[in-house]
């Protein structure tokens, strides 16, 4: 039997959307439509429906055009260096930084130990490498709280306090059956997006989470649980967005730490990222002659991805593409070298900014 998108959305496992259309009825998630407009201005990530669905983002919307304090809480797990695909994240965080908002940033490393069982010594050295991305990748830490979920004791409180709310049945309803370690760690990340909330930070304003859809079990528990304990904190329920989930360089439906073909990580060695992507699946045929005669499908090319998700901000560049690819004028080996050199130097680009945020990202993490 055919499993549904309701058995495939899980935080710690494998995501393969077919129908993100199904995710609106299942889960309630709603449209971008007619709030897209009212943004001040529209990356490609926007633009193209990469962010597809939200719930409550008018919230925040309101916020920015009254110019209101608003916060934009995201985590990202130190399991290892930033892959490609995660700083899709980072870039929604930055964005919505510029148009007002104050970034919470948290360093998942309980989530980290839990999932992956990297204890918090290594995570720590881990972690100071993705500040240091996030940085260079135009993060202002300035307008951001970045912190360790380890160390944030009003993170582990709010996860305690808000525990007595939730039973066993509830969390399986959720995630699964998982071990108790994992149903700890979404209760703390449920306390990550409410930290921003609590009087040490100004009390309740409305707060954004971008995330992939594979985050919205956490954000469903949370809205529960922030509708729960409205009345002792005033909580506003917070706000997602939903990105796609980016294919893997070898077709996979997801870039995957189990498989080093399938992504690269903005540390990596160029030359180690040109054999990846001369490697990487694509849309096209199985000969140059069926290519120019059928066309490629980019629809299904992780290197298109790349172009739509990253790399390409031109809409017409990246039209022009769709069409020569489509119409067999363009072939891979050719897209391919284009893929090469757009990608590889914006990684030496971003190699060489992130050596002046080094020392700055130490003082943040509180390192020697
Ligand atoms: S031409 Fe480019 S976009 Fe089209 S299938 Fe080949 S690599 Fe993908």
């Amino acid at each position: 039997m055919k499993r549904s998108n309701m058995d495939l959305i899980d935080p710690w496992g494998s995501i393969e959307i077919e129908n993100y259309e199904k995710l609106f009825e299942e889960f309630g998630i709603q449209r971008m439509d007619g709030l897209v407009d009212k943004l001040p201005c529209k990356p490609s990530f926007i633009r193209r429906g990469i962010i597809f669905g939200h719930r409550d983002f008018e919230r925040i919307v309101e916020a920015i055009n009254k110019q209101q304090p608003f916060a934009v809480m995201s985590g990202i797990k130190p399991t290892g260096p930033l892959h490609i695909g995660t700083i899709l994240t980072l870039r929604e965080m930055i964005f919505f930084q510029k148009l007002g908002g104050v970034v919470f940033y948290c360093i998942a490393d309980i989530e980290a130990y839990e999932d992956n069982g990297i204890p918090l010594e290594e995570s720590e050295k881990i972690a100071l490498d993705n500040v240091v991305d996030a940085l260079a990748l135009g993060l202002d830490p300035s307008r951001s709280y970045i912190y360790r979920q380890s160390k944030e004791n009003d993170v582990k409180d709010l996860a305690i306090i808000l525990a007595r709310a939730v039973t066993l049945s509830t969390m399986e309803a959720i995630y699964g059956v998982r071990h108790m370690g994992l149903y700890m760690s979404a209760l703390i990340q449920v306390g990550d997006i409410l930290l921003p909330q609590l009087k040490r930070f100004g009390g309740p304003k409305p707060t954004l989470v971008p995330v992939g859809i594979d985050q919205d079990p956490h954000i469903r528990l949370c809205r529960d649980l922030a509708h729960k304990f409205k009345e002792k904190y005033g909580f506003i329920l917070p706000s997602a967005t939903y990105h796609k989930i980016i294919r893997g360089l070898d077709g996979s439906s997801k870039m995957s730490k189990r498989n080093p073909m399938s992504y690269f990580t903005l540390t990596e060695d160029v030359e180690s990222i040109t054999f990846k992507l001369k490697n990487a699946f694509t849309g096209g045929r199985p000969t140059a002659k069926e290519q120019r005669t059928l066309g490629g499908e980019p629809e299904k090319c992780p290197i298109f991805d790349l172009y739509k998700f990253f790399f390409v901000e031109d809409d017409d560049k990246l039209l022009e593409t769709y069409w020569r690819c489509k119409t067999g004028d363009m072939l891979c080996g050719e897209d391919k070298a284009f893929a090469i050199e757009v990608v590889t130097s914006f990684i030496k680009e971003h190699q060489e900014r992130r050596k002046a945020f080094i020392d700055k990202s130490r003082e943040i993490l509180n390192l020697d």
